[in-house]
């Protein structure tokens, strides 16, 4: 696995993807660190539609937390970059529009360590965003999986347990849970909603 030090001569695009408890926020933060260890500048950022939490950080649902730069838009990300920074992190990559696969191109063409986290798919199970754009010109990808929460398999889906029907409805536990491809429902109202798969066989 890619610990640190790959900026060094070298630009990269680096995808962390995978359903949402997957632990994305989580490895985006490890490598991070792993590059401030390695003394190498570091800028992290991600979209202003995400405002669950604090603005000026990212968070994983454990609460690990990361400073951060909240952009409306692609384009700001390049504006706020600082002439030394050597890795550039972007969680909720998802919720960025498709010149956010232009820019990863364009920085990494530069030399710098782009690595990009965020959902592969919505709550239908379709591609997300510039995602799949994303996954085929990666140079490194890393797909994740959490755990089931109808049956304990390995969850590669983001089941949304609420009838709403926007993309784009952001939430944390409540409104979504982590489900394998058997137990995902993309039809799911949560009163219809019955295991096809019999509890714990973690
Ligand atoms: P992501 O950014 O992919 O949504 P996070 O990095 O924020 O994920 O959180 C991952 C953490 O969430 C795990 O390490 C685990 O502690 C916790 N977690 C909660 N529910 C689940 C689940 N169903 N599967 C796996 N991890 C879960
Ligand atoms: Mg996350
Ligand atoms: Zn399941």
């Amino acid at each position: 696995m890619i610990a640190s030090g790959r900026a060094i001569g070298g630009g990269v695009i680096e995808v962390i993807c995978g359903p949402m408890f997957s632990g994305k926020t989580e490895e985006l933060i490890r490598r991070l660190r792993l590059a401030r260890i390695a003394k190498q500048r570091t800028q992290i950022f991600k979209p202003g539609v995400d405002d669950r939490y604090e603005s000026e950080h990212i968070t994983s649902h454990i609460e690990q937390k990361y400073l951060c730069t909240p952009v409306k838009e692609t384009r700001a990300i390049l504006e706020k970059l600082a002439d030394n920074t050597r890795v550039v992190g972007i969680d909720e990559a998802q919720f960025f529009g498709n010149d956010l696969v232009e820019l990863c191109e364009k920085l990494a063409n530069r030399g710098l360590r782009v690595i990009v986290a965020g959902l592969d798919q919505d709550y239908l199970g379709n591609p997300f965003g510039p995602m799949p754009q994303l996954l085929a010109i990666a140079d490194d990808l890393q797909k994740l999986k959490a755990v089931c929460m109808v049956c304990g398999a390995e969850a590669t889906k983001s089941q949304r347990l609420t009838e709403d029907k926007d993309q784009v409805v952001v939430g944390a536990g409540e409104q979504y849970e982590a489900r394998c491809r058997v137990c995902f429902d993309p039809d799911l109202s949560l009163e219809k909603s019955t295991p096809k798969r019999p509890m714990a066989r973690v």
